[in-house]
């Protein structure tokens, strides 16, 4: 399965906020098997989070997008979502039923739109806020607030996996420019990622979904290398 993370909002793209959300969506996708393909920030801007809604919603098996969610003039996710399927936001009875009885808001108390999400989209309960999210076919729409993402999501999870991988990492103290022809052989003689992260070391990071593969290269370039002492 694979996955696009689409994070919304001006405060992003100003570097007001670390995106913490995309990483952490990131870690939990890979670590449920899902190959996360794109990653994208987007302003609050209806028409480019329709069209980039719309692209990817026919590119991957699933969308997943956080932010955006609520009644201000800056929450344009829904619409967004909305007009990438061709459809409108509507009121959403049961979204409203479910925070009604669960947040202690009266209806009447509810700023207007609260509960609109795009037509035919199921509701996705915020437990720790107020803004529902939903599911509309393949795209998931998420709160950007990390609690409220992070405890809706939970109640999505299961809707997304892949086949486990395995993952080796070296910590390997010579230069980057040094292990080139040690990659090209490992890479050559098995069926595993290779990846190289230069820092105040370089971490390589072997990963497949065949560990006795994965095992056998982290061996056979351990022999290879200087590992860094740890
Ligand atoms: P609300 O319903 O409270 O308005 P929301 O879903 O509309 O939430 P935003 O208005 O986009 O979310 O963002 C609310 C707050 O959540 C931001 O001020 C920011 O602190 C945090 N936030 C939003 N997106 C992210 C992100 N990608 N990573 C980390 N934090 C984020
Ligand atoms: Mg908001």
């Amino acid at each position: 399965m694979n996955v696009a993370v689409v994070t919304v909002g001006d405060e992003l793209l100003a570097g007001d906020t670390a995106n913490t959300n995309a990483t952490w969506l990131c870690g939990e996708l890979t670590d449920r098997g899902v190959d996360v393909r794109r990653v994208i920030t987007l302003p609050d801007v209806v028409g480019d989070i329709a069209r980039v809604v719309n692209e990817y919603r026919a590119e991957y098996d699933a969308v997943v997008i956080t932010g955006g969610l609520g009644p201000t003039h800056d929450d344009l996710t829904m619409e967004s979502v909305a007009a990438a399927f061709g459809r409108e936001v509507a009121h959403d009875q049961a979204a409203e039923d479910w925070l009604v009885e669960h947040s202690g808001y009266a209806a009447a108390d509810l700023d207007p739109g609260t509960t609109a999400i795009p037509r035919g989209a199921d509701p996705l309960h915020n437990e720790v806020g107020v803004a529902p999210g939903c599911v509309l076919e393949n795209v998931y729409v998420l709160p950007g607030v990390p609690t409220e993402m992070k405890a809706m999501f939970a109640d999505v999870a299961e809707n997304f996996s892949g086949p486990q991988r395995y993952v080796r990492q070296i910590a390997v103290d010579e230069p980057e420019s040094h292990l080139v022809d040690r990659f090209d052989d490992l890479r050559e003689r098995f069926d595993v990622a290779v990846g190289s992260y230069p820092g105040d070391h370089v971490r390589v990071k072997l990963s497949g979904t065949d560990r006795d593969a994965v095992d056998a290269a982290a061996a056979w370039l351990r022999e290879r290398v200087d590992l860094l002492e740890e």
